[in-house]
């Protein structure tokens, strides 16, 4: 097993960065349109708060679908398991993250699962606040105490353009209405979820909510527990069946630990009871997942042995 240091990272950092040509820079995230496509940047974070990092972590990007986990975390902190699963479901659905056909040939009282986007409308309509900047500031409130960092905010002209080009997930959102789905204001569901989305973070924030989950909801510098471990065993599991859209499975046999993944590129990582990882690689494939970044989670997994059922069976050993 090799061992976790910068220099490690930096190697596996150059030996993935040719996988970026296998993906493309999503162009209409404003800001994205001029990154270069060969970035790539990890940080990984362990329980003694210990900081590894190699490659472009200085670059800044916004949360998109790795949000979907804190939206998440935020309704089920807001209404318990019971209540939250009665508006959306937990099931893998094995389409893309916007797929509408599956929001009438299911089941139309409620969306597949939180991570894809219909799911993740769903709940943001849930988070509580009494209008959307309080329920917005709620979770920003939240997402500073995680990663410790009072700058994190949302990046203006990224949120602009998800809601001027959100005519997808409005039809999402309205065909959830249509059925009874969603039961709250609509337009203000999405703009919640629009700004979630637009959360501007670098590598080091994502691996530090990643050691929080990995933590259990446990904040590391203050010992506070701010979201009960129950609620992140289940956001852990959601992530390991339904985080990397429909390459999940892949994930999972490939990974083995819970990860999310946005189209910025990013993806983040928790290693339950040892590491936050948080990846940026702007190329992502056809599926919306990073080609150099997923690559190089697989080889950190691997490398590392992270693969949490191998963990269970060293220890048994
Ligand atoms: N802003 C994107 C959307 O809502 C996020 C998608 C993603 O990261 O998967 O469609």
């Amino acid at each position: 097993m090799k061992k976790l240091t910068n220099e490690f990272l930096d190697e596996l950092v150059t030996e993935c960065k040719p996988y970026s040509r296998e993906g493309e820079v999503v162009k209409d995230i404003p800001g994205q349109d001029a990154v270069d496509q060969n970035k790539l940047g990890v940080c990984i974070i362990d329980m003694n708060d210990q900081v590894y990092s190699a490659g472009d972590t200085d670059l800044r990007f916004t949360l998109q679908s790795a949000s979907k986990i804190v939206s998440l975390m935020m309704a089920l902190d807001d209404f318990g398991k019971e209540e939250v699963f009665q508006n959306v479901g937990m099931e893998p659905m094995g389409d893309f993250y916007n797929s509408i056909s599956h929001l009438e040939s299911h089941d139309v009282s409620k969306p597949f699962n939180p991570m894809v986007n219909a799911g993740a409308i769903a709940v943001a309509a849930m988070i509580k606040g009494k209008d959307t900047d309080e329920r917005f500031n709620r979770v920003l409130k939240r997402l500073r105490q995680i990663t410790h960092n009072n700058s994190l905010k949302m990046n203006q002209e990224v949120y602009e353009s998800e809601k001027r080009k959100g005519d997808r997930n409005r039809s999402l959102a309205y065909f959830m209405k249509s059925t009874g789905a969603i039961a709250h204001d609509i337009e203000e569901s999405l703009d919640l979820y629009f700004r979630i989305n637009s959360i501007e973070v670098t590598t080091t924030d994502i691996a530090k909510i990643g050691v929080f989950f990995a933590n259990g909801g446990l904040c590391l510098r203050t010992g506070k527990q701010l979201i009960p471990m129950h609620h992140i065993n289940t956001i852990e599991a959601i992530m390991m069946t339904s985080g990397m859209y429909n390459e999940a499975g892949k994930y999972a046999v490939e990974v083995g630990f819970p990860v999310k993944s946005g189209v910025s590129g990013c993806i983040v990582g928790s290693v339950p009871g040892r590491y936050g990882i948080g990846i940026i690689g702007p190329a992502i494939n056809e599926k919306g997942n990073s080609t150099a970044g997923g690559e190089l989670l697989q080889r950190i997994s691997r490398q590392l042995e992270l693969n949490i059922f191998s963990v269970i069976r060293q220890q048994k050993d």
